[in-house]
């Protein structure tokens, strides 16, 4: 029989995708890893998976303990189904600007979530980080997996994103395109493409506008799950050859764009990727071989990006035609 004996088994090796429409009058080639056919729909199984394994093995994590974690959602739910096929607690911190649906999706997994406010620096106690921290010395055999420090997090990608992507191009790939959050994606796929290379694969960081990875002070956004206020332990500061910074309006259209036009239903870190993957695009010759990382699903996101509604509350929707602001896109 073709079966497979746990979720686990099925997370990685995600498939690459040309992006054919949105590339009009580009030469060069563009192709999306989509992350979200992971069973937890999202890239972050694979740091889950990795972490969790990890943790077993220096005997941080104790059978019967409780992983408790600040997360903006997609690592919850990857720790989550982990968590369930070992029989670990999961106690998620999450700030309060993530969609009511990726909540919503943790809690279905059992796990239990802690919500805090967006608006108050990393050091206030009501922080999410400082939540977490406490949570951990309080709740009896707790494992904080820390994604932000944990260098199992680019690890995993060293070991399971770069390898398959240099696989997947037949080494052809020129550019990896990544948005930036504990920045283990961009640092572990990014050095391992470097090696295997001998330098050659040029390594890009895309940012939301305001954000440190881009010279900003870590100014508010609204694109989720990239973009930080401080520098976190996971990112390599010298991989990225360019960082591109990317309004939350540009992200958002593209993400649109994305669902109508390549029926690639994901979220809004992905157009913003996507728009910093074109205009590197453009600028490179027709023997350029672009991959853009697409890091989730866009089915946490209905009630934001996908709704007029909100798109108009905060000036997204103008009365330009929507040809006009794509224009803007590029
Ligand atoms: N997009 C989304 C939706 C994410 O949840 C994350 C993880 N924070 C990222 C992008 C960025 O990935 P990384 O943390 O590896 O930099």
């Amino acid at each position: 029989m073709r079966v497979h004996d746990s979720l686990i088994e099925l997370m990685g090796d995600t498939p690459l995708v040309r992006l054919r429409k949105v590339t009009t009058g580009i030469s060069a080639q563009v192709l999306a890893k989509v992350e979200y056919f992971n069973p937890g729909g999202s890239v972050k199984d694979r740091i889950a998976l990795r972490m969790v394994e990890a943790a077993e093995r220096s005997g941080a994590l104790r059978p019967g303990g409780t992983i408790v974690e600040p997360t903006s959602g997609n690592t919850g739910i990857g720790l989550a189904i982990v968590a369930q096929d070992r029989g670990y607690r999961c106690l998620f911190v999450v700030p309060d600007k993530v969609a009511q649906d990726k909540i919503n999706v943790l809690r279905a997994y059992g796990a239990e979530v802690v919500v805090c406010p967006t608006a108050v620096s990393p050091d206030h106690p009501n922080s999410y980080y400082s939540v977490s921290d406490r949570l951990v010395r309080e709740v009896p055999n707790a494992w904080k997996p820390d994604q932000y420090s944990n260098p199992e997090n680019p690890e995993s990608h060293y070991r399971s994103t770069g390898p398959e992507i240099w696989e997947q191009t037949e080494g052809r790939i020129t550019h990896f395109v990544a948005g930036v959050g504990t920045g283990g994606t961009i640092s572990g796929t990014g050095r391992y493409l470097k090696e295997v290379s001998g330098g050659r694969v040029q390594i890009i960081g895309a940012d939301p506008e305001g954000s440190v990875y881009s010279g900003g002070s870590g100014r508010p956004y609204l694109v989720e799950g990239v973009g930080e206020d401080f520098w976190p332990a996971t990112y390599d500061t010298k991989i990225a050859d360019r960082i591109v910074a990317v309004s939350d309006k540009d992200s958002f259209w593209m993400t649109r764009r994305l669902a109508r036009e390549e029926a690639l239903l994901v979220g809004g870190s992905c157009g913003m990727a996507v728009v910093a993957a074109l205009r590197v695009a453009a600028e490179a010759g027709p023997d350029a071989v672009v991959v853009v990382l697409l890091p989730d699903g866009g089915r946490g996101y209905l009630s934001k990006i996908f709704n007029d509604d909100w798109m108009a509350d905060y000036g997204f929707l103008t009365s330009s035609s929507e040809e006009g602001l794509v224009g803007d896109v590029l």
